[in-house]
């Protein structure tokens, strides 16, 4: 879901995204509302309260200098940052977004009660566009704390249980619980006939399976000089997944975020580099590409970035000694023939 995101601005000098993805979420929510007052209604409300809950962790995250970004895409919405420095600031980012979207939700409750007490007529629009938040500001909130992750209940769940259990075991506790979880709520989802949730429950359940078997292999192999973790290598795979979408300044950002993790071996530094690298060229920063290079696992497709860089320079000798590199011939054939017409 990394393509077809697109900024729109800033809120307090956070960038903010929204993906194609969000008005089919909104789209599928909104028409169930009756008639096109309460449809418009519903749709800004339910917009104003995700975005007050992602600016509740993106402000944190900004307090503690983690260069936040908020997305707003198919599933609700997302605030990616720089890792926190502890797992104690990481707790209050994470607690900070369903703390803003319950707050919010109180105080359009607040306003509703005093108004009704003072006796006072309140015009239709504004009684129901208060209902709404009020009911999303709670609804939203506490599905966020139940425990599964990736939502923010699952978030610190795991964080404690890391805390208690160590990394690797902590790990595992965590998303195998989040798995079980996950089955309760499918089973409830079922039941009501929520198919929506039960879709979003069963595309949790698959990833922390993935982070399950993520975790396997960092943890199984034993021979990092640091202990490795396993959302860094997620975001390494996010940030592929972005490459692949053309996604070229999301990849190189996830690539950044997973390489400044604490848990991130030389090899999973090194890959990182490597997207960052091919990410630039891609976007048209050769320079920078060419800067990276050096710390980047050395692949045939970087290869292909650094003589498209030297290409975009106009130095041909450069682009041409790089044919002669082993990786050259590692490249597929269509490419490597692309490539030596290019250079001419
Ligand atoms: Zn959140």
């Amino acid at each position: 879901m990394n393509g077809m995101t697109f900024r729109i601005g800033a809120i307090a000098g956070v960038p903010v995204h929204f993906s194609i993805w969000y008005l089919i979420l909104m789209v599928f929510f909104v028409q169930d509302m009756g008639g096109p007052v309460e449809m418009v209604l519903f749709g800004i409300a339910m917009t104003v309260s995700l975005l007050v809950h992602e600016m509740g962790h993106a402000m944190v995250a900004k307090w503690q200098g983690l260069d936040p970004s908020v997305t707003l895409h198919g599933m609700g919405g997302h605030c990616t940052h720089l890792p926190a420095s502890s797992a104690k600031r990481d707790a209050v980012l994470v607690a900070a977004g369903p703390g803003a979207g319950l707050a919010l939700g109180l105080f359009a409750g607040a306003i509703l009660l005093v108004v009704d007490n003072a006796g006072a007529p309140m015009p239709y629009v504004a009684d129901q566009f208060l209902t709404y938040m009020l009911w999303i500001g709670i609804v939203w909130s506490i599905f966020n704390l139940l425990p599964i992750f990736p939502l923010d209940g699952g978030k610190l769940t795991r964080l404690a249980l890391l805390g208690v259990f160590g990394p690797k075991s902590g790990h595992k506790i965590a998303h195998i619980s989040s798995l079980v979880f996950c089955a309760g709520a499918l089973a409830m989802a079922i039941v009501t006939k929520q198919i929506f949730v039960g879709l979003i429950v069963a595309y949790f359940a698959y990833q922390n399976w993935q982070l399950l078997q993520a975790g396997a292999d960092v943890f199984g192999g034993g021979r990092a000089r640091r202990q490795p973790d396993p959302q860094a290598a997620a975001l390494l795979l996010q940030a592929e997944d972005a490459l692949e979408d053309g996604d070229h300044k999301e990849a190189q950002r996830l690539a950044y975020v997973a390489r400044s993790m604490s848990g991130t071996t030389d090899q999973m530094e090194a890959h990182a580099w490597e997207i960052v690298c091919i990410a630039a060229q891609r976007f048209g920063q050769p320079s920078e590409c060419e800067r990276l290079a050096s710390r980047a696992t050395q692949t045939p497709r970087l290869l292909e970035s650094l003589i498209l860089c030297a290409l975009a320079r106009g130095d041909r000798s450069t682009a041409l000694g790089l044919t002669q590199n082993s990786n050259f011939n590692k490249l597929p054939a269509q490419a490597r023939q692309d490539l030596k017409a290019r250079i001419g």
